[in-house]
């Protein structure tokens, strides 16, 4: 007999396997011995109440074999003779869609301007260290794209556009851990991330795909309303019948020559602001309710949103026990973002905290047209940098100084490892921003006990949330809607924001790229 049941369990019970079982047994009122195992479907964690408790959602095998999991088959075959498909930028959606092509009997062939995730990592360095950046290679550049050094965060609300299950039993064939397949908010980390990265284009490789690095697509070259090829800042050509698009929302240079080419591009609205620190600790205590955070917890994560002057404010892209990263893809600009290692045991917790700017905001600085967004973005990123006075430092102020508009006379230490220096965010952000989010986290305060305090640092500047583009699309074929054989894919096109959505639309245009070439 196999049985289905949810229990609830504290967060230490939920870490043993007899507890578990003795709790199976009582809730279907049988013997403990008559259960031959169990699958955990779901777990998460309800920390509503005093005590935060674990909630496990159990497939239950009774009185007979427990049956393994299937075994995932991810139907790779050799593709190295087969028609090739050119695929720009081999972030989550490039090598989805490689391995996506990959089943379907196409030969995938990706160019990606950045290095190879171990190469990558030098750059990441000088970035950390001297404040260097290299424009090729950085946390957005470089194989794996944005998704590389992140969080790995897998946690998406696109499950109606695709097979989220599928994405993350591919994450764990090239070597995630089980439990992103059942836990509600699945992380990868930092640290583990690059192997998988690696074993996916081994992977592509071996199957007959190309990988080619430090390979920037500099130019579409068309034939009428049709892709014909594209060409490389090294001197490649390639003709194609079908090409994804995969750049990313950080190529401005590709945003650029679609433009140029009078390739159909909309500008579109984004949001905009800071990343807050908090030691991890206050945000332990305020969600859990504790002094110490129980052991069996992960250190623990918020989600706020606020609506402000008819703004939308929210936090994004929260990273417990994490780092804030520079974010930056080209000199002379202070971009954040933040990630976090598998355990994530760093000792503070940051997040996104964003205002949501569109079509006016950009006019009221003079920029139109459907580059203004990132003329825009440009525009404050660039500024950050001349306040945080060089070197990737940047613009810093503790949170309660900031909603009373004093300049910290000290700042708190905090993860960014370029530095911080204090200065007003206030001039650092278009004055819009800067009111709303004064408004926001003072909110968020009343909502979150221990959120408003001095305590909390904010860094300028989350600039780089979404795509300030969108490149159109028809809703079926997902083909551009002017230039045949032109998949626009994923987050840098507009249509993700994060790691698995971009995986989902990745598979999605190589499949629609596919039905193309057949015709
Ligand atoms: C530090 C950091 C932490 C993040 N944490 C998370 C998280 O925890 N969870 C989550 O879901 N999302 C996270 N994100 C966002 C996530 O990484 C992106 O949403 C996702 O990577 C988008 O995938 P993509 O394939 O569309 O584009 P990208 O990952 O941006 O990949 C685009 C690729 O195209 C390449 N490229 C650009 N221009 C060219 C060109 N001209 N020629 C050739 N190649 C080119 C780039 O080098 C890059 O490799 C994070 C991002 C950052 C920067």
């Amino acid at each position: 007999m196999i049985k289905t049941l949810s229990i609830v369990l504290l967060p230490s019970e939920a870490a043993n396997d007899a507890i578990i079982r003795r709790n199976i047994a009582g809730e279907l009122d049988i013997r403990a011995r008559r259960i031959t195992g169990y699958h955990i479907q779901k777990q998460s964690i309800d920390a509503r109440g005093r005590q935060p408790k674990i909630i496990l959602q159990l497939e239950v095998f009774i009185d007979q074999p427990l049956k393994p999991l299937p075994v995932f088959d991810p139907e790779l075959q050799n593709v190295a003779n087969a028609q090739p498909v050119v695929i720009v930028g081999a972030g989550p959606a490039g090598l989805f869609a490689a391995l996506r092509l990959i089943t379907l009997g196409y030969k995938p062939v990706i160019l990606e301007r950045g290095k190879d995730v171990r190469s990558r990592r030098r750059d990441l360095a000088a970035m950390n260290k001297e404040g260097i950046v290299n424009p090729e290679s950085n946390y957005c550049f470089g194989e794996g794209g944005a998704g590389t050094y992140s969080d790995g965060k897998l946690y998406t609300r696109s499950t109606k556009r695709g097979n989220v299950q599928r994405i993350l039993q591919l994450f764990v064939h090239f070597g995630a851990a089980e439990n992103i397949l059942y836990e509600a908010h699945p992380h990868i980390g930092t640290n583990k991330l690059p192997h998988i990265i690696t074993a996916m284009r081994e992977q592509i490789i071996a199957c007959g795909g190309e990988v080619l690095f430090d390979t920037k697509l500099t130019d579409i070259v068309l034939n009428g309303d049709q892709i014909k090829g594209v060409k490389t800042a090294n001197g490649i050509s390639i003709d194609c019948k079908a090409l994804i698009l995969a750049t990313g929302h950080s190529a401005r240079d590709i945003f650029t020559l679609l433009h140029h080419k009078d390739i159909e591009i909309e500008c579109k609205p984004f949001a905009l602001g800071v990343r807050i620190e908090h030691p991890q600790i206050l945000i332990d205590q305020a969600q859990y309710h504790c002094t110490v955070r129980d052991a069996y917890l992960p250190p623990a994560s918020y989600s706020l949103v606020a609506q402000e002057y008819g703004r939308g404010v929210f936090s994004f892209c929260m990273c417990p026990g994490g780092i804030i990263a520079p974010a930056a893809t080209n000199p002379g600009e202070v971009v954040v973002n933040g990630w976090s290692p598998s355990k994530r045991n760093n000792p503070y917790a940051n997040s996104g905290t964003v205002v949501s700017v569109d079509e006016k905001d950009f006019a009221a600085y003079g920029f139109t047209g459907p580059l203004a967004g990132m003329q825009y973005q440009q525009m404050v990123e660039q500024n950050a940098y001349k306040i945080g006075g060089g070197k990737l430092v940047a613009p810093a102020q503790r949170m309660v100084d900031f909603t009373e508009g004093k300049v910290s006379s000290t700042l708190p230490d905090c993860s960014y490892l370029p530095g911080i220096h204090s200065a007003a965010i206030k001039d650092v952000l278009p004055e819009a921003v800067s009111q709303a989010l004064k408004l926001a986290v003072a909110d968020f305060g009343k909502k979150m006990k221990g959120y408003f305090t001095n305590e909390a640092v904010l860094v300028a500047t989350e600039s780089r949330t979404s795509s300030p583009v969108r490149i159109p699309r028809d809703k079926e074929t997902l083909q551009h809607t002017q230039i045949k054989g032109l998949y626009p894919c994923a987050e840098g096109a507009g249509y993700a924001g994060g790691i698995v959505s971009a995986a989902i639309d990745g598979e999605r245009c190589a499949e629609m790229a596919v039905q193309f070439i057949k015709i």
